[in-house]
């Protein structure tokens, strides 16, 4: 199981697929991509299957090729690996998407509690609670950052999570717990990933985010906080590794 996130001015889909194959032989089942285009529009592609198979739906019917991008292989935990089970998961009426490496392990309360208010669910993975919640904050706080950094506080278990909403185009966030995360620093431009396979390629400045800590990421810009959104500082290392 992989995670790779994107912002800057190349096209998304190639660093997120080429980063996702450089992630591969961590094992998968399924994988899929969400990007936020020029306009603004979220789109997602996510198959069971091998990186092939969803290579071949990029092929049929590409997505925009946006700046801003988030990225995921998925080795199944709870629902069977199916298309619906693999990620991205949506939320906000499809104007936020989800990625998650982990285990929720308090998902079932969280997803009866979302049931009763009313939400709906389209797949059975701990993952879409994530989702789900993540949207409802985004709807009560009206900022990503902060519904964000709400969601995390109410997750158990292990989690290495990376999300973006159409609302912020240019963003993504992303968070740890008991999962790895690694922030890679470009010019112009930034990458998350599992471990810095999925980036090296373009740049070997790198922060290993800390335990129970959040990345914030523009093309610019990148902050890292604790859950509570108090800035961490971090210390960038050079990647010994010939890409
Ligand atoms: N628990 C999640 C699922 O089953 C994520 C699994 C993973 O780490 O890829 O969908």
């Amino acid at each position: 199981c992989g995670i790779v996130g994107y912002v800057g001015a190349r096209s998304s889909v190639d660093v997120l697929m080429g980063g996702l194959r450089r992630l591969e032989y961590r094992g998968y089942d399924s994988a899929g991509v969400a990007i936020i285009g020029a306009e603004g529009e979220l789109a997602t592609a996510k198959r069971a299957g091998k990186l092939k198979v969803l290579a071949d739906a990029l092929e049929q019917q590409p997505l925009e090729a946006g700046g801003t991008g988030i990225g995921h292989t998925r080795w199944a935990t709870h629902g069977g690996p199916t298309d619906a089970n693999a990620h991205p998961h949506l939320a906000d009426e499809g104007r936020l998407a989800l990625i998650h490496n982990g285990i929720i392990e308090n998902f079932s309360e969280l997803k009866q509690e979302l049931l009763d208010e009313g939400f709906a669910f389209a797949s059975e993975t701990d993952t879409e609670v994530a989702a789900v919640l993540l949207g409802r904050e985004v709807r009560r706080t009206g900022d990503l950052r902060a519904a964000f950094r709400a969601t995390v506080q109410q997750l158990e278990g292990a989690f290495t999570l990376l999300a973006v909403h159409r609302d912020e185009p240019g963003l993504v966030v992303g968070a740890r717990r008991n999962s790895p995360l690694v922030l890679g620093l470009g010019e112009g431009e930034n990458f998350l990933g599992s471990d810095v396979a999925a980036f090296v390629e373009f740049t070997k400045r790198a922060v290993a985010i800390g335990q129970d800590q959040i990345v914030e990421l523009t093309a610019d810009e990148v902050r890292v906080t604790d859950f509570e959104g108090s800035p961490v500082e971090v210390e960038p290392f050079e990647v010994a590794w010939d890409a």
